[in-house]
């Protein structure tokens, strides 16, 4: 069976664990050999060549570390998976009796690195898992399939690791799931596994993530895990004993796909939509109220009143003038358009409010 099928039709979630990067054959043995205990864990993965972001960090082990990760399979009669860059690793994972090949992120977002790999792949039957680039491009990330695709390669499957940002509060990596859901409508054939791990970059998150991902209906997890997660060579902030695997797993709420063919199912994808947009609204609201700090900040350089009565009388005539094109009421507008004010006259007299001189 391909292994795509297995992830889309075995029990949910289809999880894949293991380091981020190999270290040693011995850490690479004792982590794979304490998380195959659990039943979800369906593949085994290990960084053997890692993308990093600046040069003289960590940047794997390479190919001597590639039969540990073979060992650990068999010691655990679990396939094995690890990511390639190019064709060299490809040769060398193929070589050493990798079972699944995947592409990360820095990867995917350049078409001449996937279509090296999809050529160095052609006439091979190996399952590939394609993670999202690192922006937030739904046509590059189906480019991608479809090269290879064109290549021959069709047990393939997706991995949304969310999309690099500019020192987010709350995300290493932003998971903006409107693309993933994109990819889903576009390629409903694909399974799809979320890795809350480079979504988060922090443990404490793993689970709010896996949760979201489950109530999107997503087939499966990767979570980095390490013996000694703290010690990590690499993203050891976000990496798991497999203990915390286990936490996390057993706490997620899981709602059968069969539901999902009754009306609670199609409530629940609602509902999941909805608070995507909720995540929104006030990720939007706390954008908004930033630059309502701004113009507090002028307004005390330039010693004027917070409240301009007009300039607010002509914004909420023009709100609700508007409003017919979003169906909203006059009153809801109001009321909304009342409550965002109030906040950011808050937010300006905090502003306002700083003694001169202090620090
Ligand atoms: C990884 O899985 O270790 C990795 C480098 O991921 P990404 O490509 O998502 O950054
Ligand atoms: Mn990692």
């Amino acid at each position: 069976m391909k292994l795509a099928e297995k992830i889309r039709r075995g029990d949910r979630p289809f999880v894949v664990a293991g380091p981020c990067s190999a270290e040693s054959e011995e850490q690479v043995m004792s982590i794979c050999s304490q998380i195959a205990q659990n039943p979800s864990v369906q593949l085994l993965r290990a960084g053997i060549w890692k993308p990093r972001t600046r040069p003289n960090s960590f940047e794997g082990l390479g190919e001597i570390a590639l039969p540990w990760l073979v060992q650990a399979g068999k010691a655990t009669n679990l396939p094995t998976t690890t990511e390639v860059a190019n064709q060299k690793h490809v040769e060398a994972a193929l070589k050493a009796g990798i079972d699944v090949l995947w592409l990360g992120a820095r990867t995917t977002v350049n078409p001449f690195a996937v279509q090296e790999i999809a050529d160095a792949l052609r006439g091979v039957n190996i399952p590939v898992m394609i993670k999202n680039p690192v922006n937030p491009d739904l046509q590059l990330w189906i480019g991608a399939f479809e090269r290879f695709e064109q290549a021959g390669l069709t047990d393939l499957t997706a991995i949304h690791r969310g999309f690099s940002v500019y020192k987010h509060p709350k995300y290493r990596n932003v998971p903006t799931w409107q693309i993933p859901i994109g990819l889903k409508e576009e390629r409903p054939d694909l399974p799809i596994i979320c890795d809350p791990s480079h979504i988060t970059g922090r443990r404490s998150l793993l689970l709010e993530v896996s949760q979201k991902a489950m109530d999107l209906n997503f087939d499966g997890l990767m979570i980095e895990t390490h013996p000694n997660p703290d010690e990590a060579w690499s993203d050891a902030a976000q990496q798991v004993t497999a203990h915390g695997l286990n936490e996390i797993l057993s706490q997620l709420v899981l709602r059968s796909s069969e539901v999902s063919e009754s009306v609670q199912g199609m409530l629940q994808e609602l509902r999941s939509k909805i608070s995507i947009l909720d995540d929104r609204i006030f990720e939007l609201m706390g954008a908004r109220m930033e630059i309502s700090e701004e113009v507090g900040q002028l307004k005390r350089e330039n010693n004027i009143t917070i409240l301009q009565q007009d300039h607010w009388k002509q914004v909420i005539a023009s709100r609700i003038e508007n409003r017919g094109e979003h169906r909203l009421t006059q009153q809801f507008v109001r009321q909304l358009m009342d409550a965002i004010h109030q906040e950011s006259i808050r937010h300006q007299t905090k502003v306002m409010n700083i003694e001169k001189g202090a620090s």
